[in-house]
């Protein structure tokens, strides 16, 4: 431990163990800046959220700091050309994830010229504070300790938890990662303007600055760094995990964070130095997230930390290392802790890669094959959070998720500290990783499940109370119609309908019209005798007759018009036809018909008219006859 490390008062957490720290390689040259590779391939999705919104096309120039996309919904980030280039894809690529699988990716070519978008700062002093935390929008800002949750997210409060607290994670407790040790090293004073844009943004009053006792040159810097400052460096002993935000947040307040809560919630925020020095470039010069600090170590011939832009091609920074000896096996991104195996070795350098790590048998051995759980409970005494992990253990290996998560199995943080200590050589985390994804995936099942039958039953919901509107529309119509009639067809039976009510009217005044007629020939005085003197009805009869003959008589000679038997102007007929026709009206006017129609009109539409009089003629007669002989059978019956 270094003269110049002081500890403040802390509080220790359950737990943690001392894994060979294995640092001291790569912090013996000062970090490096990675030359421009051939090709940047950036992934979509580098950041915990929503993937960004394209918004460059395929063989688009781009200039350094453009957006090629941009954040989509409240959690995601927005991506930016790292350098000066034409877009040569955008198209699915390798990325680097422990699936192997391949995700949405942009491939920049640089040109080499490497030439800046213009950008400034912002005068973030004389800003309000929400027009600054909506700016970081476009800042591509995620957390650098590894956990890439957007930036601007983290920033936002939503007035009901006041943060009080800002705490600075620069414990660093993984073995190998020396980036932010470095950087503190060298960038202290940037930092240190990136923590006061941080407290000014959050309100903070406070700011406490975690670094492990391993970093005494770190240690020394941010002091000095921070000397007229209120904030405070609090040195914490080595120990891992103490670089857990909550773990920290333990050692330096002695406060237990809730496993249902977020940090906020007890007013406190924790951000990574990576992530506070990002904010000072962005607010003070207006450089969007381009590159990170990533230190390339393990079995390479120079381990050191490289500033590297984001979609760097892996193997283009382990050349930069002097290149993997050649008992390389993979490559491990992140610590050994917690990092995982690269599928493959061209995937690109993302804002999550704080560090590489080329494998070999040497630095890590296979591990032996595991043996039966001895109950030792040495790993319950490692675990940071205080769980049981033998129990999970066997919960998880027998499939029995709920009891896991009754355990807390979703509070496990995968340290693997207990894996780390166990005896038996039990690859717990695996077990722990298997158990939730299996639980997640349930629940995610359950909640389709329950979304579907929730619409199902809205919909049979929907379905009943439409059928009962239109019955009920029915019944009120049916009653509407009800209340309109007169009371003594209110009294009608229901099955009586409008057609029936119209015939017995139309029988009813018929029979009117009988009585009136023969009332009307009782009137009348007798100058002969009754069996002499014609009847109305007869007259009616007789009447409907002469005008069917006119009638006919008259499509007759239509008939004969058209087929040019006789002159088509009346006008022009022979006189023997004019007589017949004044016949004829003298006859109808006998009778007391109306005038004939003018025969002057074109020769369809007399035809016309023949026809459809002589139609109506015929029907007359029919109906005159059939009524005569009717009302006299009546009339004989009532006498
Ligand atoms: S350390 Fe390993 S062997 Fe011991 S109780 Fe835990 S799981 Fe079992
Ligand atoms: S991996 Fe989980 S169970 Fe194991 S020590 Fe870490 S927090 Fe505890």
């Amino acid at each position: 431990m270094n003269a110049l490390v002081n500890f403040g008062k802390i509080f220790k957490f359950n737990g943690g163990v001392h894994p060979p720290e294995n640092k001291t390689q790569s912090t013996q040259l000062p970090i490096a800046k990675l030359s421009l590779p051939d090709q940047l391939v950036l992934p979509l999705r580098q950041h915990v959220g929503n993937i960004p919104k394209v918004k460059v096309n395929v063989g688009d120039h781009v200039l350094k700091g453009q957006l090629l996309a941009e954040a989509e919904g409240m959690v995601s980030a927005a991506i930016h050309a790292p350098t000066s280039g034409t877009i040569t894809a955008i198209a699915d690529a390798i990325i680097p994830h422990p699936s192997g699988l391949p995700d949405h990716c942009i491939t920049l070519k640089p040109d080499g010229l490497d030439t800046w978008i213009a950008h400034q700062g912002i005068d973030w002093r004389n800003t309000d504070r929400k027009s600054l935390v909506n700016s970081l929008r476009l800042s591509g800002i995620v957390g650098l300790g590894g956990a890439t949750f957007p930036t601007q997210v983290k920033l936002r409060t939503d007035g009901k938890s006041a943060v009080h607290t800002l705490v600075i994670n620069a414990a660093e407790c993984e073995p190998y990662i020396t980036c932010d040790d470095m950087l503190m090293r060298e960038r202290a004073a940037e930092i240190v303007q990136g923590i006061a844009i941080a407290q000014h943004l959050l309100g903070a009053t406070k700011v406490l600055i975690g670094i492990e006792d391993n970093k005494p040159e770190a240690i020394a810097a941010m002091q000095e760094a921070t000397a007229n400052t209120s904030m405070q460096v609090v040195v914490v002993p080595t120990l891992y995990p103490s670089g857990d935000a909550r773990r920290l947040v333990h050692l330096l307040l002695g406060e237990e964070i809730p496993h249902n809560k977020r940090a906020t919630e007890v007013g406190i925020q924790v951000f990574n130095v990576a992530t506070v020095l990002a904010l000072h470039r962005y607010f003070e010069y207006g450089e969007p997230a381009l590159s990170r600090i990533v230190s390339m170590t393990g079995n390479v011939a120079q381990p050191r930390n490289f500033e590297v832009l984001f979609g760097t091609p892996l193997m283009h920074l382990v050349n930069a290392a002097g290149g993997a000896k050649p008992d390389t096996t993979h490559y491990i991104m992140g610590g050994p802790m917690m990092g995982f195996n690269l599928p493959d070795n061209n995937v690109p350098i993302t804002k999550a890669a704080n560090c590489i790590i080329a494998a070999s048998p040497n630095l890590f051995a296979p591990p032996p094959p595991a043996m039966p759980c001895i109950r030792c409970a040495r790993c319950a005494d490692a675990c940071p959070v205080s769980l049981q992990p033998q129990e999970l253990y066997w919960f998880a290996k027998s499939d029995n998720f709920e009891t896991a998560r009754e355990y807390k199995l979703f509070d496990c943080i995968e340290c693997g500290a207990c894996s780390y200590v166990c005896p038996s050589n039990i690859p717990l985390v695996q077990y722990y990783r298997y158990a939730k994804s299996e639980i997640i995936a349930a629940d995610r099942a359950k909640e389709a499940a329950d979304l579907a039958r929730e619409r199902n039953e809205a919909r049979l919901a929907r379905i009943e109370r439409e059928k009962l509107e239109r019955a009920q529309k029915h019944a009120e119509r049916a009653q509407g119609a009800k209340s309109e009639a007169s009371p003594e067809q209110a009294t009608n039976t229901p099955t009586e309908t409008p057609d029936a009510d119209a015939k017995k009217a139309a029988i009813a005044a018929a029979i009117a019209r009988a009585k009136a007629q023969k009332q009307s020939l009782d009137d009348q005085p007798q100058t002969s005798s009754v069996t002499d003197k014609p009847t109305p009805a007869a007259d009616e009869a007789k009447k409907a007759a002469i005008a069917a003959a006119i009638e006919r008589a008259k499509a007759q000679k239509a008939a004969a018009l058209q087929a040019g038997a006789m002159p088509r102007n009346v006008d022009t007929a022979s006189g023997a036809v004019q007589q017949e026709i004044a016949e004829i009206d003298a006859r109808r006017a006998a009778v007391g018909l109306t005038p004939p129609p003018n025969e002057a009109t074109t020769q369809a539409a007399a035809d016309k008219q023949a026809a459809i009089a002589a139609a109506i003629a015929r029907a007359k007669a029919q109906k005159a006859a059939a009524e005569a002989a009717k009302l006299a059978e009546s009339t004989e019956k009532k006498e």
